[in-house]
């Protein structure tokens, strides 16, 4: 299996290759050059496996450039119980009666990104081995939040491998900033930028891309890798926990093998939903793809309309793992939607790099359509959904997770669909502790710490609260810089002691 640039089809590079870069240097996202299939009879025969297993299974189908032996050693040393509390990985619960959640926050640092950073350093690692690469690998990683502190735990103290997060001073949940500027190990950095996720985001895209610098860093024997969803070492573990669970409720005599099963995705950065449409596009029977929202609603209007416009307000919401108006992974899905094309891919980067909108030919318009519902809600009806699921389930849900409840709900009545549904539950309440217990009513008048928080939330909701979070209120804080966009390159230059 070769990767391709979404923005020029004639690079070409095995998946070791494609991992180990991030990006390719044009800029484009890699993609695998065939999406391959996955039967029936095959999803039957994963009923018996492990998660580690089926996650082994699903790799050897994109990663054929790695042996069966680095795809057990990378899949054993990251799926663990001691980084996840739960034996099963990813938890599915029933919710109401169609309604499923996939839980995706039960690794180390509590959100579901977690399900690909626990193992990108290995699959990171074994392909530096396997190219021969001997330089000393450079992550560079934006953060909305999750991916920062979930990076950090995945690479914190792995031999050849340095870690650098940048996170928006203003954009994350008090819980969030603890989790990172606590962060232990030798090969970490972390570091506050004055603005907002997209800021750090395009600030790390342009570092990646500027000759300069790489040239620098060659001389120092480095190079530079990203852990964000732009790596499809992020999403190829995405694609599992969706076949894993499709086989998990046939087996349960939830859903009969081939029956179509909806997934709804609370969207960021469209990693998460991508890797589901890859799923459906192997073969695993997934009906329609649900996207919410916050009011960041960029991709509800783009699915509704074909029209991507960032060209808008941009609002700090209680999800802020969402707060995002540059969704990088569209371009996977635009290149597929377009018939490869990556002519047009170009184009309509080029568009919205200089313009900050672009707008799809009338075909792909109808394909979106056809695969995805949009749909967002704003802070209050987020609030109102986790009140109305606690009072009438007993399930307590994260700010993001609601947003998805809450567009399934609209999605329900606007359309009458009675298929089963998949919502990924995608971070756990203890996070956004403030927001949670806000959103039952039951914030303490009196001014609280975030684990008195934390406390107050495990008295309401009756959850155990993970053991990490516990453990940050002891832990020293080591990272304070705050800088501006513009010193992102020169912070970089002087922590990796090339300026
Ligand atoms: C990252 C994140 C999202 C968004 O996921 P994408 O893959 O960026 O679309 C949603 N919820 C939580 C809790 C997250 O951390």
């Amino acid at each position: 299996m070769f990767y391709k640039s979404t923005r020029n089809s004639s690079i070409r590079v095995e998946s070791a290759a494609a991992i180990a870069k991030g990006i390719s240097e044009d800029g484009g996202l890699f993609v695998p050059e065939s999406i391959p299939s996955i039967s029936m009879e095959e999803l039957r025969g994963l009923a018996d496996h492990t998660y580690t297993q089926r996650a082994a299974y699903v790799f050897s189908k994109y990663l054929t450039d790695f042996t069966q032996a680095e795809l057990r050693y990378c899949t054993e040393s990251a799926y663990t119980t001691e980084a996840f509390d739960t034996e099963n990985i990813a938890e599915l619960a029933h919710l109401f009666d169609s309604t499923y959640m996939l839980e995706l926050w039960h690794g180390p640092t509590c959100a579901f990104k977690d399900m690909a950073l626990q193992i990108l350093p290995y699959f990171l690692t074994t392909a530096v081995k396997k190219l021969h690469m001997d330089r000393k690998v450079v992550i560079l990683v934006a953060t909305s939040g999750d991916t920062g502190k979930a990076a950090l735990e995945g690479f914190k103290d792995v031999p050849g491998t340095e870690i650098m997060v940048f996170y928006p001073e203003e954009g994350v949940s008090d819980m969030q900033k603890r989790q990172m500027i606590t962060q232990e190990g030798d090969n970490v950095t972390v570091c506050a930028i004055k603005g907002n996720f997209d800021d750090c985001q395009s600030g790390v895209k342009q570092i990646f891309t500027d000759t300069a610098v790489l040239q620098a860093l060659d001389q120092g024997g480095m190079a530079f890798s990203s852990a964000n969803s732009i790596n499809w070492g992020r999403l190829v573990p995405q694609i599992v926990y969706y076949v894993s669970s499709y086989v998990l409720l046939a087996e349960a005599g939830e859903i009969q093998y081939g029956d179509p099963l909806n997934v709804v995705v609370p969207t960021g950065n469209f990693g998460n939903i991508l890797a589901a449409y890859y799923a459906k596009q192997m073969g695993v029977p997934i009906g329609k793809l649900i996207c919410a929202s916050n009011v960041n609603k960029v991709l509800t209007d783009f699915i509704r309309t074909g029209v991507y416009d960032s060209n808008r307000q941009f609002y700090a919401t209680v999800s802020p793992s969402m707060d995002i108006l540059i969704s990088s992974n569209l371009e996977r899905l635009l290149y597929l939607l377009t018939g490869e094309d990556d002519a047009q891919v170009r184009e309509l980067f080029t568009a919205l790099a200089e313009t900050g909108l672009y707008e799809v030919s009338e075909p792909v318009k109808a394909k979106l359509s056809e695969l995805f519902y949009g749909g967002f809600c704003d802070d209050a009806e987020t609030k109102a959904t986790i009140a109305q699921l606690h009072q009438a389930y007993g399930y307590t849900c994260d700010t993001h997770t609601a947003v998805a409840v809450k567009v399934y709900q609209d999605y329900q009545k606007e359309t009458g669909d009675t298929i089963k549904t998949l919502i990924a539950s995608t971070a756990s309440p203890f996070k956004f502790s403030t927001s949670v217990l806000d959103a039952m009513g039951e914030l303490p008048t009196a001014v609280a710490d975030e684990y008195d928080l934390v406390e107050q939330l495990h008295e309401v909701s009756g959850l155990d609260v993970p053991q990490s979070l516990a453990a940050l209120r002891s832990k020293e804080r080591r990272f304070t810089a705050c800088i501006d966009k513009s010193e992102m390159r020169q912070f970089v230059l002087q922590q990796l002691h090339l300026s």
